[in-house]
């Protein structure tokens, strides 16, 4: 196996803690980001091969900072995951207007700048591999979900904007989890939401079922892309 640097962003929990642990344990360098720099020591000190780093995605000089720390350590940038992700559901007319913007700044401007920041390393280097965590929500709208399923059809067409205008030798590939168990839901205050999110996550899988697919579009050989997989519990409808 190619050992690779792969770095992660939203790696302080659920599905990116998940790709950090198991990319980790398959060799691999996982460049750990997220705001919670603890979360992310502590998970370094667990799992050989994770390096902690404090980024805040919504911010571009820090996404740009925590790819070249990267570059500058160990000389390349094979992965980057764009996975850091904020799902506060709510009707519209609930008016939660601060949790669109915090929506819109996460999941749409934070990807980005991942994108920003990496791509030109890519262009350089010859190479490279983007994966966006999009969500079943770039598939489907239910009510509440509105403006994050908004910011997931905006993932996903900004993946494969990219994957359609990218040399070659750079490989996209856009991750679509069904229900995952995760602190996702803990980002809801509407009450009506989050009561109706209990019973809608019940079904809930491992996060490690989303880091397995992962694993497998990464392992290709490089003229293989795995452009986009969708991963939902056998139970989810
Ligand atoms: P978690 O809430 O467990 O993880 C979200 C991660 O995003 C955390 O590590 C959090 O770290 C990070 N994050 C949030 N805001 C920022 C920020 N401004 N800068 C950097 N990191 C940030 O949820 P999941 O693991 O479920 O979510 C991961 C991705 O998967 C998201 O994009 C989500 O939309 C997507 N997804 C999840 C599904 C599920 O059912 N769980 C289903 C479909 C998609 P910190 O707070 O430390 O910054």
């Amino acid at each position: 196996m190619t050992q690779k640097i792969i770095l992660i962003t939203g790696a302080s929990s659920g599905i990116g803690e998940a790709m950090a642990r198991r990319l980790a344990a398959e060799g691999h360098v996982v460049v750990a980001g997220a705001r919670r720099l603890d979360r992310l020591e502590v998970l370094a000190k667990e799992v050989p091969g994770v390096e902690p780093v404090r980024v805040d995605v919504t911010d571009r000089a820090d996404v740009e900072a925590f790819v070249q720390g990267a570059r500058e350590r160990h000389g390349r940038v094979d992965v980057l995951v764009n996975n850091a992700g904020v799902m506060p559901l709510s009707r519209l007319d609930a008016l939660l207007v601060d949790e669109w913007d915090r929506m819109l700044d996460v999941n749409v401007r934070g990807l980005l700048h991942g994108i920003a920041a990496v791509l030109p390393v890519f262009t350089e280097q010859g190479g490279g591999h983007l994966v966006t965590t999009a969500s079943i929500g770039a598939h489907e709208v239910v009510p509440t979900s509105a403006v994050y399923s908004a910011t997931k059809h905006a993932a996903w067409a900004v993946t494969e904007g990219l994957r359609q205008e990218s040399d070659p030798s750079i490989r996209v590939t856009t991750l679509s989890p069904g229900v995952v168990t995760s602190e996702l839901a803990d980002s809801i205050t509407d009450p009506a939401a989050a009561e109706g999110m209990r019973t809608y996550r019940a079904a809930a899988i491992d996060p490690d079922a989303v880091a397995r697919a992962v694993s497998f579009a990464l392992a290709q050989p490089a003229d293989v892309d795995v452009n986009e997989i969708i991963v939902r519990p056998a139970r989810q409808r």
